[in-house]
């Protein structure tokens, strides 16, 4: 390594530390210090050295482990990166260690983050990583300091949007000219944030696009937000620092662009980011640092020209992207998914209160169907009469294939909503007669017409699901008299469709499908999907597992065959037994598809809810991800998932799809869904009539309004005295425990 980057380094990380020792003992050490929506308190102290840290008096040992790390003295736990670097890069830990530290006590004091959301609670993590394992998001960029200037900072993010890409943005120019090596003059004191919001670039998580914070020390966050994926999938325990740094290492795909500007503590932070692995694509001058032992390509390298940065940023990483190549006039990707158009941005717009509009996909003959063939009958938007933005609106979808069954039309035609969505300045909310679509004004004026919406709808079923389709045509209706037509032609398969799924138990399937999609991040972790039960993260049921097996038969979706059954109460069968014990690299023996309490499935990470066992009542609560709440067992959504997931089985805890409590399967060892006696209020009404329709099956049809909510009672006491109030069936019902 170049002796200007040792020095910097070097110098970087004493300033920090010396930085850090003043603040905390000016705080003293009864100072609260901590982060929100957290169950891993400081995650990089946490996960590297097992310490709980409260207050600044927790600090205080930790911060003695790091100036000692800077000095290459191994901490207690043995705490050190290996290899001919090591004494270089733990310096760089050690000044991570401590930013971690003096961030905490800035957040806890709410003096931090300003122009930013600071530091990224647990459940973005959880909601990012089924993203992360099916590939909508390839990367994650850590962007560091303002582009050259606006336009290039807006380039350089759709980009990364392109080839999805997520990016995290902190740091700012210095304001005075010449303060640093190369800050231009219209970046001087902007953030990258900034430089978006002059080009009116949407920002938000939605649009893969996360301001940090405008100071450098808001790194911090991309950092201990890395830090977490092993403590949260990987199951590993806190102060597995090996095992830690490994899988930062090789599965999160996290890398640094650095723009504009470099001071000796952004060296000493960067120098962490190499120990685990996480390289640096910059545009400075700076000495070029070739592979180390930590990463799998060149850890520092320059790229001055912006045109080139992205590409040479994801080949450092080492990051594979599949873009679709999409023949229409605006950019097309899945980071344009959840970009909103808002009223003032409105070109045209179906559905929703504007007009009558469904989308409906079908299968046919493959001789009837003519490949490619996309037909807008009726007016399309450039012809829809003055001061008109709206127009009736049928999208018909025709697909062929030797492959195709009729029951893989209800997940193709699911996927017109994602697929319309990539298109950028398109919005798609809903589905089937339920459907909002709007066009803006921006994606207009680039020639966006609706025949487009055709060939999006006929390239990404071909790139997609191509070994099922062969063909696809697409016909767009756009007048009144065939929009009524069609409607109801499509309204009555619709139903069929639900019955057929209303129809299917996991008594009339001879199989259910695996899932191991989560593995990348969870290693152990097995799905088990039934008729009666989707996989926990809410994306799979049983027939998108069948679907995913036919057009990618060695995949993550497996069928297996249920075989000897072995105790029908809990649901065990022999042959799932085994190939979960098999595909959990034999940590799990057994498990039950209908139990909480006894062999209960093993959570990865990204379940939608977390079921617990109320005991002071009996019964079960569920909650929500997006529940910020008090639950009746004292725990928050955020500190309950800290005691699920990483691929094991705890028995009384289970995440689950939020789907699952409406099924007749629901937890049936146990007695089902009378066991339930809390759920939050948005999850009831969310489940709707579903959950009324299983409580009139069961004969209790007020069991709904039995159910206790947050608006009923927060605390376990609370519960009891209502669940007696209301005579909830949990009182006559054997003992759970
Ligand atoms: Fe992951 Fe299970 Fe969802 Fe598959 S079904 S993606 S393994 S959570
Ligand atoms: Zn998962």
């Amino acid at each position: 390594m170049s002796e200007v980057l040792v020095q910097m380094g070097t110098k970087g990380a004493d300033a920090v530390l010396a930085l850090t020792r003043q603040t905390l003992e000016k705080a003293g050490k009864d100072t609260a210090v901590g982060f929100p929506e957290t169950n891993y308190f400081l995650p990089i102290i946490y996960g590297l050295f097992n310490a709980e840290v409260k207050t600044v008096g927790d600090c205080m040992p930790i911060l003695a482990a790091a100036e000692g790390l800077n000095k290459n003295i191994k901490p207690a736990n043995g705490f050190s990166i290996p290899g001919a670097l090591g004494p270089v890069l733990n310096k760089g830990c050690a000044t991570l260690v401590a930013i971690e530290m003096l961030t905490a006590l800035l957040t806890a004091t709410k003096q931090h983050p300003k122009g930013g959301i600071g530091f990224i609670p647990d459940k973005i993590l959880r909601q990012l990583g089924i993203q992360l394992v099916d590939g909508r998001i390839a990367g994650v960029a850590v962007i560091l300091g303002p582009a050259k200037d606006a336009d290039s900072a807006e380039k350089l993010v759709r980009d990364f949007q392109t080839n999805s890409i997520v990016c995290l943005l902190c740091g700012s120019a210095p304001a005075s000219p010449g303060a640093s090596d190369k800050a231009g003059d219209s970046a001087n004191g902007k953030t990258f944030a900034q430089q978006l919001e002059e080009k009116g670039v949407q920002i938000g998580l939605d649009n893969y696009i996360v301001p940090l914070g405008d100071d450098y020390l808001s790194a911090i966050y991309a950092v201990n937000f890395a830090i977490r994926a092993p403590l949260i999938y990987g199951g590993f325990k806190p102060g597995q620092w090996q095992g830690i740094a490994d899988y930062v290492q090789k599965r999160v795909p996290a890398f640094i662009v650095l723009l504009s500007h470099v001071d000796e503590i952004i060296v000493a932070a960067g120098l962490g980011a190499l120990a685990f692995g996480v390289p640096i694509i910059t545009d400075l001058d700076v000495p070029q640092l070739p592979k180390i032992d930590t990463t799998l390509y060149e850890a520092l390298v320059t790229e001055k020209d912006y045109k080139k940065l992205v590409s040479k940023c994801l080949l450092t990483r080492g990051i594979k992207v599949k873009v679709a190549q999409i023949n229409v006039p605006v950019a097309y990707a899945a980071a344009f998914e959840g970009e909103r158009v808002r009223k003032e941005q409105l070109f045209a717009e179906f559905g929703g209160k504007a007009s009558a509009s469904f989308e409906f996909l079908t299968s046919g003959n493959i001789e009837d169907i003519e490949d490619g063939k996309v037909e807008v009958i009726g007016p399309d938007i450039d012809n829809m009469g003055k001061g008109v933005k709206s127009l009736p609106l049928a999208i018909m979808v025709e697909v062929a294939g030797r492959k195709m069954q009729k029951d893989f039309e209800p997940i193709l035609e699911r996927q017109i909503h994602r697929f319309v969505n990539y298109a950028q300045g398109i919005m798609h909310i809903g589905q089937r007669d339920m459907n909002w679509i709007r066009v803006s004004q921006e994606a207009f004026n680039k020639g966006f017409r609706l025949k487009h919406i055709g060939v999006i709808l006929h390239a990404m079923l071909h790139q997609e699901y191509s070994a099922i389709v062969d063909k696809i045509q697409v016909k767009i209706y756009t007048s009144q008299a065939d929009v009524d037509k069609l409607l109801p032609q499509a309204k009555k398969v619709y139903d069929q469709r639900d019955e057929r799924i209303l129809g299917m138990t996991d008594e009339s399937v001879d199989s259910f499908y695996s899932c191991t999609l989560c593995q990348s991040f969870a290693p152990n972790h097995v799905c088990m999907i039934s008729a009666e039960r989707l996989g926990l993260c809410g994306a799979y049921s049983w027939l998108d597992g069948k679907a995913s097996h036919e057009i990618n038969p060695t995949g993550p979706n497996q069928p297996v065959e249920k075989g000897q059954l072995l105790d029908q109460k809990l649901g065990q069968w022999k042959n799932i037994n085994d190939y979960v014990y098999e595909k959990s690299n034999k940590t799990i023996e057994k498990m039950s598809m209908y139990s909480l309490m006894d062999s209960p499935q093993s959570s990865c990470g990204c379940f939608e809810c977390i079921v617990a066992v109320v005991p002071e009542a009996n019964g079960v609560m569920i909650v929500h991800r997006d529940f910020p709440g008090m639950t009746p067992v004292g725990m928050t959504f955020t500190t309950l998932a800290g005691s699920v997931g990483g691929g094991v089985q705890t028995p009384g805890f289970l995440g689950i799809g939020k789907l699952y409590v409406a099924s007749k399967k629901f937890l049936s060892a146990e007695g089902g869904l009378p066991r339930l006696v809390w759920m939050p209020k948005e999850l009831k009404e969310a489940l709707g009539d579903k959950l009324k329709t299983r409580c009139r099956e069961l004969g209790m049809p007020g069991l709904v309004d039995q159910i206790a909510d947050e608006t009923n009672v927060t605390t376990a006491e609370e519960l009891v005295a209502y669940l007696e109030k209301v005579k909830h069936p949990v009182l006559n019902m054997e003992p759970l425990i």
